[in-house]
């Protein structure tokens, strides 16, 4: 009735002018009609937590259970300490179905496939999961290089490049409906023919021009890696060419297949090839090493050409010097810290790269708001660790929720889906969270910290993912057996930092303030996660939060802040914009003068001014101040308790050399990173990128 819309709302002083301007623009639902708002903010939470918390029906809860699971839905969301990716509060309870954030879709080297499987087949999948606000991500290794043939019309084929350029294209005309522009990732593994090209589709004359709503990542290897190092040579590959294709060169067939189905010899096997050194992968019951693979492609003829993997790599470096791409995935990473490896191997990863995934499979993300965690006590700030493990234990139910409410577009994305559940639980709001706690981002006691909540939030998602496994059941191809508890591969605190080789030590403060996480019991979660099974194959996963957190009005994932103080350009005038942290702090020292401020938007920064207090310089560090070690180490720490991906954008200020961008590349492979992207500012003139980090 009326009185509802007349009935302030105090949790809606929660949400910050930008919040309310992204919700309006994009979020809140409206009559079609009309065109006129039918939904306040807090209605938006609560038809969220009302459609996800329906799911428990089907489980058998009864109505008393089901409110009260709403209620706590609508609590966490409402106080702005956890909210669901983009798709689930713009479409959940409403005519469009997709939930999730994060696609893969498989590209075969045919037009279209029986199985739905080939190029245009994958086209069209992408066009219904962008209408709907997904983002997709694609490896496009399998495709024949350019200028090979074409058997059924005797013709040549254009290539892997020329066929992106159809999905870039499309995106750009379905632009979703007008609530989201598509976003795609874009993968070649490092073998393919075509990686020379592939690796400048985006810089020099390329760049604002080719491929504009792709990111584009090069899949590399350890072995090629390592030839980097060493001065190696590495073949190119023809996919068509090998009886390995449809995968890649790595891939050498051991056994008889029937052999291999005995459980216990696949085990055996790759126990001897790992100890033998080398990538080894299992699929559909085939075991690989590079050795092995190579000797095969080379009796195929399916090498094109050797080349020096240094100077590949360098034009590589050399590209996302100019221009941010290409990325780098690092395959091995991927598929040795997977979860449920013996389900395949995974070849991209979606477009920001937190979700490493098999073809077909989505999944849904969430970040908690870490600055809500923190909180006065004794006069001093602290963690409130008991609110963070509770805002976890829903958090995850949420998520796991979503797969059932769920409205596939496509039954081959609803099957892989449903058969692994993966789910993505991650971050946002970490700079602010340090800035609340006085500790600078680019210090050994932040990074420490990184790594202590990474560890207690991976602890308490897969606790919560074990109890609704007991109330649920395991994902459908749960082996208990097989299963990869990822936590045992973890590099400990103090490798990281002697990798990077930064100084100084993690201060008593610090380590008592993260005690908690130190009695975290992971060999008994194990025999839990043994004995009742586990609900969903992944459960956490750092995504880059670009517009959840506007909403929650926090700093965006694990990034540090962009700017202190900035201008923003409006149809009305110029407003500078500033971090409420930041002016709270000038407040209190006397120098919220707008001249001061004024002065502080034209760099963003003041790590160099000498008129500001030393407390402050020390602790508001912007993107570009940080060192690329120190931002390299918060994403590894955040990497090391997580079994999918950690997006991150290792900011470089314009001025850095291109070997800053080699040191990174390697740095991120030595550090077990899942995959790596940079950004020297100024790069690119016009930045289309769809999420805030990459300003
Ligand atoms: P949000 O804050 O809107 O929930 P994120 O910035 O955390 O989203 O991005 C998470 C994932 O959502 C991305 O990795 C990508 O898969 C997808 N995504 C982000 N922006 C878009 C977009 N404009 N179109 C399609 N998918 C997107």
């Amino acid at each position: 009735g009326k009185g509802k819309w007349n009935k302030f709302d105090e949790k809606d002083l929660l949400l910050t002018y930008n919040a309310l301007k992204v919700l309006e623009a994009r979020y809140l639902l409206k009559d079609p009609n009309t065109l006129r708002y039918i939904e306040t903010p807090q209605m938006m939470f609560r038809r969220v937590a009302s459609y996800l918390a329906g799911v428990e029906r089907q489980y058998g809860k009864g109505e008393e259970e089901v409110k009260r699971i709403e209620e706590e839905f609508y609590k966490v969301l409402s106080q702005l300490k956890f909210l669901p990716n983009t798709p689930t509060l713009m479409n959940s309870g409403t005519r469009l179905g997709i939930l999730s954030a994060c696609f893969v879709i498989p590209v075969r080297d045919s037009m279209v496939t029986p199985n739905g499987e080939g190029i245009y087949d994958a086209l069209r999948a992408m066009a219904v999961v962008h209408q709907q606000g997904g983002g997709t991500g694609f490896d496009f290794s399998e495709l024949r290089p350019k200028g090979d043939v074409v058997a059924s019309t005797a013709g040549v084929a254009s290539g892997p490049i020329s066929f992106m350029r159809i999905f870039d294209v499309s995106t750009d005309v379905v632009k979703q409906g007008g609530k989201r522009r598509g976003a795609n990732m874009g993968v070649m593994h490092v073998w393919h023919s075509d990686i020379e090209d592939f690796i400048k589709a985006k810089t020099g004359q390329l760049k604002d021009v080719q491929l504009q709503n792709f990111n584009i990542s090069v899949g590399v290897y350890d072995y090629f890696m390592q030839a980097v190092e060493r001065g190696e040579t590495v073949p190119l590959i023809n996919p068509r060419k090998t009886r390995i294709n449809g995968k890649d060169y790595e891939y050498y067939i051991v056994k008889a297949r029937g052999y291999m189905e005995e459980e216990w010899i696949q085990e055996e096997i790759l126990r001897e090839l790992e100890e033998r050194g080398g990538s080894v992968y299992l699929d559909e019951s085939v075991i690989i090493t590079v050795d092995e693979a190579l000797a095969i492609a080379e009796k195929e003829g399916a090498i094109t050409r050797w080349v020096n993997a240094r100077q590949l790599f360098d034009e590589i470096v050399k590209g996302a010097w100019d221009s941010g791409d290409p990325g780098l995935l690092f395959i091995d990473a991927i598929n040795r810290r997977h979860p449920v490896w013996y389900l395949g191997k995974i070849q991209a990863t979606n477009p920001c790269g937190e979700e490493p995934l098999l073809s077909w499979e989505s999944c849904n993300l969430g970040s908690i708001n870490l600055e809500k965690f923190v909180v006065e006590r004794e006069g001093r700030p602290t963690i409130d660790w008991e609110g963070l493990a509770e805002t976890i234990r829903y958090g995850v139910r949420l998520l796991d929720n979503v797969i059932d409410a769920n409205r596939y577009p496509l039954k081959q994305i609803e099957e892989a889906t449903k058969k692994t559940r993966k789910v993505g639980l991650g971050v946002m709001g970490l700079a602010r969270m340090l800035i609340k706690l006085g500790i600078p981002y680019d210090s050994v006691d932040a990074v420490y910290l990184s790594y202590q909540l990474a560890k207690f939030i991976y602890y308490h998602a897969l606790k919560a993912s074990i109890e609704l496994a007991k109330e649920k059941g395991s994902f459908p191809a749960y082996d208990s057996r097989r299963y990869k508890d990822v936590w045992e591969s973890a590099m400990p605190f103090d490798h990281l930092i002697s990798i990077v080789g930064v100084e100084g030590k993690v201060s008593s403060d610090v380590k008592k303030l993260t005690e908690v996480v130190d009695r975290l019991d992971f060999d008994q979660l194990k025999a839990e996660r043994i004995k009742h099974g586990i609900r969903n194959s992944t459960v956490v996963s750092v995504a880059p939060t670009g517009t959840i957190s506007i909403i929650a009005g926090t700093s965006s994932s694990i990034e540090p802040l962009f700017a202190l103080a900035f201008v923003r350009n409006v149809a009305v005038g110029k407003f500078i914009e500033i971090d409420p942290l930041f002016l709270a702090y000038l407040r209190k020292y006397e120098l919220d003068d707008p001249e001061v401020v004024k002065k502080v938007a034209e760099t963003g920064m003041i790590g160099e001014n000498p008129f500001m207090p030393k407390t402050m310089r020390r602790v508001f560090r912007t993107a570009h101040e940080v060192s690329p070690e120190f931002h390299l180490l918060h994403q590894a720490s955040w990497q090391q308790w997580n079994d999918s991906g950690t997006s991150k954008t290792i900011n470089l200020r314009s001025e850095e050399p291109p070997e800053t961008v080699e040191r990174v590349y390697l740095l991120a492979w030595k550090l077990g990173i899942k995959g790596v992207t940079v950004y020297r500012d100024k790069s690119k003139s016009q930045q289309v990128i769809y999420f805030g980090i990459k300003k």
